[in-house]
């Protein structure tokens, strides 16, 4: 099997998320998004729109600075 057809979940902890994009602005797959919803902390969190379109890439872990990303196989 090979890295693009496997199956990739995308989760972003909301309630971490400052909003800053750089997940969305890395995202080569427009995966992720900001939700119009406001989180606890009064930010428009990231959210996953597109998760079947993820590569498993883990560019988003990486740019995030507050750790809000997770990103699994399956
Ligand atoms: S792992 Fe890669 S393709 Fe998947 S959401 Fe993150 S940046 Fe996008
Ligand atoms: S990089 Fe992290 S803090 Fe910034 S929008 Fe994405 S999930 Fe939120």
């Amino acid at each position: 099997m090979s890295k693009k057809d496997k199956v990739f979940t995308v989760k972003v902890r909301r309630d971490f998320c400052k909003g800053c994009g750089l997940c969305i602005e890395f995202c080569k797959k427009e995966v992720l998004a900001a939700s119009p919803k406001l989180n606890r902390m009064g930010y428009n969190p990231a959210e996953a729109v597109n998760s079947a379109a993820c590569i498993g890439c883990l560019m988003c872990t990486q740019m995030c600075p507050d750790l809000a990303i997770e990103v699994y196989s399956g």
